[in-house]
């Protein structure tokens, strides 16, 4: 049951996404001294970036680069973090948009948690963590993950047992089991939507076997076996822990493909397994490391020479389609693939023990359900208007990030200044005109 406080307010931009795009629109208008409120459906800001390992082409640490962001966002006296908050409606009219939004019940109250973590340590129901692409356990009650943003525990009231074991070990009286969820509306003159992408389905092609076995994964997974506080702290395949000695990456697996319904290119897969590559080559120097691909686009600024450096590195690079991924003695896997280039039209078998598919990138959400916004034949939010490419169909919302698109870190973060512009140059619009319309008033008056 939703609870009907209906707690109003203004602001003058509501931003839908707490990933690297949604927090740099945040900043940049916050600091134009705009009032800012970001809206972000998990526990914590940082989308996807906060789960990576190291970001290319730089190999910069991405936890390093993002959690200064989030702090600022969180510590700026310009911005509202409503996180845990999914958006129900966004509605138009003549004096902004009217924004409803759910917090979702976390069983917690954020006023009172400090934090300390002592509910978490004390609770012993487990489930896969999400963050951890299923690899390690939750505990039902627990900060989403150790650089979260806010730090506030939430209880997961599908997992908890109502043991009370948590409600005495937290020292403030924080724990709230009744809590419900509430819905609240903001009336907001701007919307920047960048609710950023998700990857599709690992097993969206059967003939690559990632539903029999394990050691067929997500780009993610892999992303987390290598972060340095990841889920074992090294590269271990996750059927049976061994020590993988040949890996191998099979690009557009999700993308470029009509017959899943993704024609289209997904930008950032061919950088981000080079850059695993890299990353997996320093962490097991004497493992064989493959790349599938059916061509390399590497285009941004450094690109071209990240590519050569992986390959000056030993890195294998095989042109060519894979057609099947079979399983052989169990947990290992068998290769097929066509190759295109030298030894032309040739079909290879090559074992390997651990694969990882190159998933689309496809949109995270679909604001047209409850909205006016438009959506491309993509999926993803149009942007109609291609010498301003953060406008959408409807006036005063504006789109950044992957929301419109897939892009790389570096492009969202650009197009998400972009979008910060565009908005900031309309509000200044706006009250231009409330001024005049009040200086004509006023003077109609006298
Ligand atoms: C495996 C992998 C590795 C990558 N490595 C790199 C790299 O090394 N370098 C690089 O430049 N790029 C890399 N990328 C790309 C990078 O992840 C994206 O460019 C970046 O995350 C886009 O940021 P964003 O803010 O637009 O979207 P996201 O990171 O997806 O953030 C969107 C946020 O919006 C929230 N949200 C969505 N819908 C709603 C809603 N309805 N209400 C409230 N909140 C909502 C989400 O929860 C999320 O927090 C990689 C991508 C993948 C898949």
């Amino acid at each position: 049951m939703i609870a009907t406080a209906d707690n109003e307010r203004h602001k003058d931009a509501v931003i839908i996404g707490g990933g690297i795009a949604g927090l740099q629109s945040a900043l940049d208008l916050a600091d134009q001294g705009y009032k800012v409120a970001v809206v972000e459906r998990q526990a914590s800001i940082g989308g996807r970036m906060i789960s990576l390992s190291k970001v290319y082409p730089t190999l910069d640490c991405a936890s390093c680069i993002t959690t200064p962001k989030m702090s600022a966002a969180a510590h700026h006296e310009n911005i509202e973090l409503l996180t845990y908050t999914e958006v129900d409606s966004i509605t138009p009219g003549p004096n902004g948009h009217t924004v409803v939004v759910t917090r979702k019940a976390t069983h917690v109250n954020a006023d009172k948690c400090i934090g300390c973590r002592l509910c978490e340590y004390a609770c012993d129901t487990e489930y896969p963590d999400d963050f951890e692409q299923g690899l390690g356990s939750v505990r039902a009650i627990s900060v989403a993950f150790t650089n979260a943003i806010p730090q506030k525990a939430v209880l997961d009231a599908d997992y908890c047992l109502a043991c009370g074991l948590c409600l005495r070990a937290c020292p403030t009286d924080a724990i709230e089991f009744d809590q419900q969820p509430r819905q609240e509306t903001i009336h907001a003159d701007v919307v920047i939507v960048a609710s950023g992408f998700q990857l599709n389905a690992l097993t969206i092609k059967p003939q690559y076997s990632a539903a029999q076995n394990q050691n067929v994964i997500s780009p993610l997974t892999l992303e987390r076996l290598l972060a340095p506080h990841g889920p074992y702290g090294r590269v271990l395949r996750p059927s049976d822990g061994k020590i993988p000695e040949s890996i191998a990456f099979v690009q557009c697996a999700g993308s470029r493909d009509q017959s899943i319904g993704v024609p289209y290119c997904s930008r950032v897969c061919c950088m981000y397994a080079i850059k695993q590559a890299m990353l997996l080559s320093g962490s097991l120097p004497t493992a064989d490391i493959t790349i599938y691909y059916m061509d390399i686009r590497a285009f941004g600024k450094g690109y071209e020479q990240f590519y050569q450096n992986a390959k000056a590195m030993g890195i294998n690079f095989v042109r060519g389609k894979v057609s099947k991924i079979d399983s052989v003695d169990k947990d290992d896997l068998l290769v097929h693939v066509e190759y295109t280039e030298e030894p032309q039209d040739c079909v290879r078998k090559q074992r390997h023990d651990m694969v990882v598919l190159a998933q689309g990138m496809i949109p995270q959400w679909n604001p047209t359900s409850f909205s006016p916004v438009q959506i491309g034949s993509d999926g993803f939010v149009a942007t109609p208007d291609s010498v301003s490419p953060c406008t959408t169909n409807v006036p005063g919302i504006f789109v950044a990030g992957a929301a419109a698109g897939p892009k790389d870190i570096v492009d969202s973060i650009a197009e998400a200044g972009a979008a910060a512009m565009e908005a900031g140059r309309y509000l200044s619009k706006r009250a231009h005109l409330d001024h005049t319309a009040r200086t004509v008033a006023l003077e109609l008056i006298a």
